[in-house]
């Protein structure tokens, strides 16, 4: 984590898939930074407990249970948590299997979380920041929405349409003064995929990386806390890579 200071004090943050992995990390960063902290996920057992380490370290945090691809729960999570400054669009899955045995299920599941749940987050949302004069919208994208890789159609499609529903969204809403920006994560290595990465695809896979070696969760910290921040009072509707130059690989 970069070092704490208070650039967000007096802002609210919500932050969508924060019961684990990279959601939990953002969460305490920014609390770290002075934003209050509102988590959401389904398991709300391990929102407790990561909301509950956010308070150990001095934060301000509360977890409220939030299906993103649930209407009714969207619209439960948004009476119950307040006027939002900053909204992290951080929730995803992934099904992974070949284009032509992904069952319909699974393309839905995926394109409900990621792309349809980031969008109605959003929209849940904006009324009450360009009530308050505007807020930022940070849409976590990937690498694998600029790119391909085989056995992930349904995730790379939902990523990519991430990318155009932030551009999109930046447009319309800078009138009201909302800022929408994605982060392009490259590949971040977490505790649910370690063993991969210690096996011999996944060492492969690290070699096409130029600098050699997989993102870790602190990588992300600066370019979070930018598009949090007004650091980035002028930015709306960008695509920050965070991949170590892995988009930039050669062919
Ligand atoms: P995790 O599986 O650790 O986290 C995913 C989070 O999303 C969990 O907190 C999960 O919580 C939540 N979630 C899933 N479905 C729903 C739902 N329907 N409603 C609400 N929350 C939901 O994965 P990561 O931390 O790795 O992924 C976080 C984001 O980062 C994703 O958008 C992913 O695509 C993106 N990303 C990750 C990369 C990586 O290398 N790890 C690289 C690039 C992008 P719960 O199950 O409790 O609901």
């Amino acid at each position: 984590m970069v070092s704490s200071g208070q650039a967000l004090a007096g802002k609210r943050a919500l932050i969508t898939g924060a019961s684990s992995g990279l959601g939990a990390h953002f969460a305490a960063v920014l609390a770290a930074h002075g934003a209050e902290v509102v988590l959401t996920a389904r398991r709300t057992g391990s929102l407790e407990a990561v909301a509950a380490q956010v308070r150990e370290a001095g934060g301000t945090a509360n977890a409220l249970a939030l299906d993103v691809s649930d209407a009714a729960s969207r619209a439960a999570l948004v009476e119950r948590a307040g006027a939002i400054d900053i909204l992290v669009n951080n929730a995803g899955v992934v099904r992974e299997g070949a284009a032509l045995s992904q069952s319909e299920e699974d393309w839905d599941t995926v394109i409900d979380t990621n792309l349809k749940g980031m969008f109605f987050m959003a929209q849940a949302l904006a009324p009450a920041m360009r009530a308050a004069g505007g807020g930022s919208v940070i849409n976590v994208a990937s690498v694998l929405g600029l790119r391909q890789a085989g056995g992930l159609v349904s995730y790379a499609v939902s990523k990519a349409g991430v990318i155009q529903l932030t551009k999109t969204l930046a447009l319309e809403w800078a009138r009201h003064g909302i800022r929408v920006n994605a982060l392009a994560p490259g590949y971040i290595e977490t505790e649910l995929n370690r063993d991969f990465w210690q096996g011999d695809a996944g060492q492969a896979l690290i070699k096409r990386i130029p600098q050699r070696r997989l993102g870790r969760l602190e990588d992300l910290d600066g370019p979070l806390l930018m598009l949090a921040s007004d650091a980035s009072r002028y930015m709306s509707g960008s695509v920050i890579a965070v991949d170590g130059g892995h988009l930039c690989s050669s062919l």
